[in-house]
């Protein structure tokens, strides 16, 4: 190899989006080709893991760790690349927060395993065969990651450097970032302090959406299906969910622009700890069941009820993106695995 920097891109328990987004950065990947010596990323090209058991500890200067740690091998690897990479980015919400993997931490591994292989209409499997670590076949033993009970996100496993949101990063922030490490690596700019969110804004992505806000109460929620939402004024106070009060900013506020509730993948704002529950503070301020003085406590109670009950999956709406990192962290169902 040469005297570039050296570059890794790893993905663990991801869904491969946030390796397209990276190179959805457009003419910049010929930059990014020019300025670095790829050091593993498998995607794209033939890396073994051995190669980077061989090299020395801190050899790549900058890995872009994406995907939750759902089992033995997404650990195993985090550890490795943590060793062997002076910054360790978590790149993508399923390493910043554990994202879709970690929804299943609402119930447990058994309870995922029964769904993927036993109690589905599209498997074929009579004889109710499980994967199992280690299987005895006439070559000798077949190991394969053991899978966990409860998905992680990557700085529950090792110290992360920096933290790069979104499902996926949008392209124009990856780019911002790379030039940021770019500029430290080579030209000894100063680079964010440890521990720093980067390619993020640092408000709320309501504010960086243009929607109309004026009707500021809601009595009933809907799915997007169920209603055609006029797209100049908030979803949220038509009634569609949207998670924009809750999340940082940086995407420019994309999903919401076209009709569809922010999913909330960019994470909570700075400073709050649990996004789920800060959307559930921001839910309660607009609910309103058109109450009066002196109506009945029990009552306004069973409407307020009835309207939030028309939330359909609240805590996979809530924490969609977030749960391994929130306070929640899983649900406490057959946790002894
Ligand atoms: Fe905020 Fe969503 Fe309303 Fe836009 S549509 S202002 S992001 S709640």
């Amino acid at each position: 190899m040469s005297e570039k920097p050296k570059l890794a891109m790893y993905w663990a328990s991801a869904c491969g989006g946030c390796e397209i987004s990276t190179l959805n950065i457009g003419e910049h990947i010929l930059a990014v080709d020019a300025i670095f010596d790829l050091a593993f990323f498998p995607c794209i090209a033939d890396f073994k893991v051995k190669d980077v058991e061989g090299y020395e500890d801190g050899f790549i200067d900058v890995c872009l760790f994406n995907g939750a740690i759902r089992n033995s091998e997404n650990e195993e690897m985090a550890k490795l690349l943590r060793r062997k990479s002076k910054v360790l980015v978590a790149f993508g919400s399923c390493a910043y927060e554990g994202c879709i993997p970690a929804l299943s931490n609402l119930t447990s591994k058994q309870a995922t395993l029964n769904t993927v292989y036993l109690d589905n209409p599209s498997i074929d499997n009579p004889d109710g065969v499980l994967p199992q670590p280690i299987t005895e076949v006439p070559e000798g033993e077949l190991e394969i990651p053991f899978f966990y009970n409860t998905v992680r996100s990557l700085d529950q496993v090792v110290d992360v450097d920096y933290y790069l949101p979104g499902c996926p990063p949008e392209p124009h922030q990856i780019w911002a970032v790379l030039q940021v490490v770019v500029a430290g690596l080579l030209e000894g700019a100063p680079l964010p302090p440890p521990g720093s969110i980067v390619g993020a804004g640092s408000m709320a992505v309501c504010e960086e959406c243009d929607m109309q806000k004026d009707v500021k109460t809601v009595a009933q929620f809907y799915r997007p299906y169920d209603i055609i939402p006029d797209t100049n004024i908030c979803l949220l106070e038509q009634g569609i969910m949207c998670m924009g009060p809750a999340t940082v900013s940086g995407c420019g506020a994309l999903c919401p622009q076209v009709g569809m509730g922010c999913r909330g993948c960019y994470g909570p704002l700075p400073g709050i700890e649990d996004q789920g529950a800060r959307m559930v503070a921001a839910i309660g301020s607009i609910v309103d069941v058109d109450g009066k003085p002196g109506d009945d406590e029990k009552e306004l109670a069973q409407k307020v009820e009835a309207a939030i009950n028309t939330i359909v999956d609240p805590a996979g709406t809530f924490y969609r993106f977030s749960m391994a990192h929130s306070l929640l962290h899983r649900t406490r169902v057959n946790t002894h695995q």
